[in-house]
């Protein structure tokens, strides 16, 4: 892993930004609107700005893009903190400045009167039917009204009575006076200001009139002195815009690079679509494991080494793609194999009664991480009467069966050797007990070389269980490609992407976990413990599998 990664075209940039002395220094900026949680593709974009900062000693800018009263929320802005610090635990990497462009409402009215000034803004009265068909089609060029040719003094007006509340909703906007026959459809005088009368989460009612996206962005960007803004490839149409208001402002010249977002598998990415999700009860909220946001993967158990490793290994492209959602399961599971606790639950229990056991009860060491020389060693309970899984025992087994089978030996994981002498049914013929005997000279660390044992199985003593609650969690769509897929992206959600087992038997340790350890459940899969989760009833949900089991079913 010695081998310097090839730079992505974006630390190009930079490089060659500060080798000609362009920028003396770099600063990045993260411009989330707080109308949602974040998901995995801010993830990425999280990666790439911060990253790109502390790589080249710059900084990074915290700015919540919240010029939309309706759609935003305190709740937002709350839980995007709280998902950044997560995601950036552990690297020293913070904001530099936490912003909000709300902040800047004055300034960048002030902005527009100046456009009005110079004669490149207007009041328009026009309905926004009436705007969208004057704006023509991509090849049918746009037309001007006569609004456009109102003097500097009437729309300066115009502008301060709009502010001041004086007209409803829609009944004018502000348009940049730029050319109804670009192009560029983005081009075509485009809307910089509407009216809402509406309560803002941080300025409350003191605005009726706010800037549009075009608008708040790059001037958003100047006033901070961003040197690099880095979005999405769907704003490569309006970065004209965002040259022309910087260049006819005469402010700081910011600029605008484009990378692909970030779409995966099996899920979906749109804040819309989230939404959606939640509030129709399809998942139980925005931090439902089965979630692709960063609130959900935290409680899922994901780590965030392992979501930046994941943001690390997919890079930054210039054109669209779409990740496989088993590469952030592969980063999970390679982080949680070195750092999770392993313990024995048994999920589906048959009773196993050891007849020749007369100890009573021993406590049995078994190793807490073999991938970590300094995880040491816990008890586990041995008692006569134990649990193993149903599905480790077959009553007539193929050759090369190495679990548990009448008349076969096995060995339980930390313990002895057993074997299986007898089994016991029910008057169905369900199998209810096996009677097995165990050899006491083959106690966990003896040698027992001539004895012929190749499988090794987990378990619980019958007595010692603790119950917990075990969630296991699938793809939350059942389609590959969701965005693209024909229709409602919710008649692709999986219906069996939650299952719950109510009771599943862990080793008494299990009583002690915390919500910040990983576990490996041995031959499960990784758990953590869950929120939700009282005293009297731990909650455990799988993380991931051991393996990539996905890809084998479905193809
Ligand atoms: P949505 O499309 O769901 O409304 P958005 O892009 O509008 O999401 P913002 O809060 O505006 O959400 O995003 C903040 C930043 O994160 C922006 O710079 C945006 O480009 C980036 N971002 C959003 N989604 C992705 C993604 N899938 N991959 C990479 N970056 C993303
Ligand atoms: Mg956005």
């Amino acid at each position: 892993m010695s081998e310097e990664k090839s730079l992505n075209f974006i630390e190009e940039i930079v490089e060659a930004d500060l080798a000609s002395g362009k920028h003396s220094s770099i600063l990045t900026r993260f411009p989330p609107e707080p109308n949602g949680y974040l998901h995995i593709g801010h993830a990425k974009s999280i990666c790439l700005n911060f990253g790109l900062a502390k790589k080249y000693g710059g900084a990074t800018n915290l700015r919540f893009d919240d010029t939309n009263p309706v759609t935003e929320d305190t709740e937002y802005v709350d839980s995007i903190k709280e998902d950044i610090k997560w995601l950036l635990e552990g690297t020293g990497i913070d904001w530099a400045q936490e912003l909000y462009a709300s902040d800047y409402f004055e300034q960048l009215y002030q902005f527009a009167v100046k456009l009005i000034e110079k004669g490149l803004a207007y009041a328009d009265d026009s309905t926004s039917e009436e705007i969208a068909a004057q704006k023509g089609t991509p090849t049918q060029l746009g037309v001007n009204n006569q609004y456009r040719n109102r003097t500097v003094e009437e729309n300066l007006q115009l502008f301060a009575d709009m502010r001041a509340g004086k007209y409803k909703d829609g009944e004018k906007v502000v348009r940049a006076k730029i050319n109804m026959a670009s192009t560029n459809m983005l081009m075509r005088d485009p809307i910089i200001y509407r009216i809402k009368h509406a309560h803002h989460h941080r300025t409350g009612n003191a605005w009726y009139i706010y800037p549009m996206y075009d608008f708040a962005h790059g001037q958003s960007d100047s006033i901070e002195n961003i040197t690099h803004s880095i979005c999405t490839l769907e704003f490569i149409p309006h970065r004209p815009m965002y040259d022309w208001c910087i260049e006819r402002l005469e402010i700081y010249p910011s600029k605008q690079y484009e990378f692909a977002r970030l779409n995966m598998t099996y899920t979906v990415m749109s804040k819309r679509k989230l939404l959606q999700l939640v509030n129709e009860g399809h998942v139980s909220s925005w931090d439902d494991p089965r979630m692709p946001t960063i609130s959900g993967m935290r409680r899922r158990g994901f780590t965030p080494e392992s979501v930046r490793e994941f943001c690390d290994k997919i890079g930054i492209a210039k054109r669209e793609n779409l990740i496989d959602f088993s590469l952030l399961e592969f980063c999970v599971r390679e982080h949680l194999n070195k750092i999770a606790q392993r313990r024995m639950v048994v999920f589906d229990p048959l009773k196993v009664v050891i007849t020749n056991y007369e100890l009573g009860e021993e406590s049995l060491l078994s190793e807490n991480n073999p991938e970590d020389e300094n995880g040491g060693e816990r008890n586990v309970p041995f008692t006569k009467e134990i649990y193993i899984e149903r599905e480790d025992f077959m009553e007539v087994a193929p050759k090369k069966y190495f679990r548990l089978a009448p008349g076969q030996m096995v060995r339980l994981k930390s313990a002895y050797i057993i074997k299986c002498d007898e089994l016991i049914k029910d008057a169905e013929g369900n199998i209810t007990q096996l009677n097995c005997s165990y050899i006491p000279e083959s106690k966990s660390g003896s040698d027992t070389s001539g004895i012929n044992v190749k499988g090794t199985l987990h378990w619980v003593s019958v007595a010692k269980a603790l119950p917990i609650e075990v969630r296991l969690y699938d793809r939350l769509f059942t389609e590959e490609n969701v965005a693209a897929a024909e229709g409602d992206f919710k008649e692709y959600i999986n219906k069996d992407s939650l299952q719950v087992i109510p009771v599943a038997y862990g080793e008494p340790s299990l009583a002690e976990a915390t919500i910040n350890e990983r576990y490996q459940f041995i031959r499960k899969g990784y758990f953590c413990l869950d929120k939700e989760s009282t005293a009297n009833k731990l909650i455990f949900n799988r993380t991931v599998t051991l393996k990539d089991t996905w890809a084998k079913v479905n193809k």
